[in-house]
């Protein structure tokens, strides 16, 4: 029997108002329905704001050690049901059991981190420019936040957006991601579980028309957080901005490896080849382009060909799996189609380039590991993110070239540079425009305690995760006491 999930509102499991019912599909077995959800719509959505809007007071009296009593409670029990978890989230995500516990790992970790932060949530004490009298800043909740997340790290990123969220004092509207809901239910049960009173974290399953656009277009909702597409991003700024809403948004990356012809090469194809296919290229920080110094192009492309070669491409439930399934057909047509065009703009594909067939690929959707030449910084294969597992080989003479074609991207999430000049290390962190930079390392491999964001259109200007959080999902108060005991005018303090 195919279990029947529920949203989760105002402490209770309940149903949609409409009824309705949408599958969760394993991406390994596309046959296989993990699970039914309630496909949700506004009036379950203004159910869950006005939950929310009704436990915020409540919530905000707690101090924020207390909440992080609660956030440690949940480190604790995702930690004692991590190899349960991994295998939900490697069911209905198609990642390995080894990624899943990966993500868990990333909620344990984050949990912890922002448990503690709570009693670190310092304001910022100055000296007024008046004598007799006390300025200081102090961190507050700001309301509801919304929270609307991408399939690829269903645990990773509903922690890294919903216990920085809580901590902080505000109350949350979660909807799951339709290709991974189970996830956010597990999520959900273990903060019931860990004490969190009922009103707190409401979660709404459905689509993005339907419960997305409810969320970001609500009165009162105060703050949307958004990770997904840079597409869907901009749709969701636009609802956000226009009612004075709060909006923080993490989208999509088109990262680069810069090589350079002193690199240990063997490492850089090792950190190419794991960040453009590892997970068929589903992440956000997937390296979708690499940058190579023409000294050492023919070499570097043979060993990167030799290594690509190499890696298991199956399902999720072989751990030997490295490029696993796409998470669906749309997904699928989605990075053929930017292949065939890349092919009519004149690009060379190297290896793969292809969908592959018979035996378990039938049973999912898979896209040979692929590599392309032959391209300029100008097509769309170049350009674009992929998200599937898609790299393209771009030559550059000097390294002032490989930065200058760096730059042309439209994003900046993550840019790694391979290099044994330690001037050259510390001057691509200021020549490069990217949020997250890395010295001889993949573009992946974010750290919970360390913000986390891109600059252009990868992001809108917050950033998340590590202390940055904090500041993303608080208000700040300027606040003054005079004890002069009299009317002072700061415009006149030079006058005297
Ligand atoms: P997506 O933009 O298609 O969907 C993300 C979420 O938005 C889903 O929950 C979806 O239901 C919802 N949504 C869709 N339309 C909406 C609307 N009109 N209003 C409100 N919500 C709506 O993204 P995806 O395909 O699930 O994920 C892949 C993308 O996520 C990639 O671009 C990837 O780079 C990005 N990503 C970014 C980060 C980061 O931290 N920067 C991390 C992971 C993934
Ligand atoms: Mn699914």
């Amino acid at each position: 029997m195919v279990e029947h999930f529920k949203n989760y509102i105002n402490g209770e499991w309940v149903g949609s108002a409409s009824s309705e019912t949408f599958e969760n599909i394993n991406p390994s077995d596309i046959e296989e329905v993990l699970g039914i959800f309630p496909r949700s719509g506004k009036e379950d959505v203004d159910k869950a704001v006005q939950a929310a809007k009704d436990a915020l007071e409540n919530w905000k009296s707690i101090t924020p050690p207390e909440r992080g009593c609660i956030i440690s409670e949940a480190a604790r029990i995702l930690a004692s049901r991590k190899k349960e978890l991994a295998e939900i989230i490697s069911l209905e995500n198609g990642k390995t059991v080894d990624g899943g516990l990966g993500e868990i790992q990333s909620g344990i970790d984050m949990a912890n981190f922002i448990a503690g932060e709570g009693r670190r949530m310092y304001g910022r004490t100055t000296h007024s420019g008046l004598k007799k009298r006390f300025a200081m800043t102090k961190k507050y909740p700001i309301g509801v936040v919304g929270v609307i997340l991408p399939f690829n790290f269903p645990m990773a990123l509903t922690s890294w957006r919903v216990f920085p969220a809580l901590i902080c004092g505000n109350t949350v509207v979660l909807k799951s991601e339709e290709n991974s809901p189970e996830t956010a239910i597990q999520f959900t049960r273990i903060l019931e579980e860990a004490g969190l009173p009922k009103g707190v974290l409401n979660l709404v399953h459905g689509f993005g028309p339907g419960v997305g656009d409810a969320i970001t277009s609500h009165p009162d909702i105060s703050m949307v957080t958004f990770t997904g597409s840079s597409a869907t991003g901009k749709i969701i700024a636009r609802n956000c901005v226009s009612r004075h809403a709060k909006v923080s948004l993490e989208l999509g990356g088109k990262n680069a490896v810069l090589v350079m012809e002193d690199a240990d090469l063997d490492l850089a194809a090792d950190g190419v080849v794991c960040g453009a296919f590892s997970v068929s290229g589903q992440r956000c920080t997937a390296t979708g382009r690499v940058i190579v110094h023409k000294a050492v192009y023919d070499e570097f492309l043979k060993k990167m060909i030799d290594l690509t070669s190499k890696q298991k491409v199956g399902p999720a439930n072989d751990e030997t799996s490295v490029v696993t399934p796409l998470i669906n057909k749309k997904q699928l047509d989605r990075v053929l189609g930017c292949i065939e065009r890349a092919k009519k703009e004149g690009a060379n594909i190297i290896l793969g380039g292809n969908q592959l067939k018979g035996d378990v690929f039938d049973k999912g959707h898979y896209v040979a590991p692929t590599i392309i030449d032959n391209v300029t910084p100008d097509m769309e294969i170049v350009r674009e993110e992929v998200f599937g597992p898609v790299l393209s080989v771009l030559k550059a003479d000097s390294y002032e070239e490989a930065c200058r074609i760096h730059n042309t991207s439209p994003y900046g999430l993550s840019a790694s540079l391979f290099t044994k000049d330690v001037n050259r290390s510390f001057s691509f962190f200021d020549d490069v425009e990217a949020g997250v930079c890395y010295i001889n390392a993949p573009t992946f491999g974010s750290e919970p305690h360390m913000p986390f964001g891109g600059v252009k259109q990868s992001g809108q200007g917050h950033r998340e995760v590590g202390w940055a959080a904090i500041e993303a999902y608080s208000e700040v108060k300027t606040l003054y006491v005079d004890y002069s005991s009299r009317i002072q005018n700061v415009q006149f303090v030079n006058e005297k």
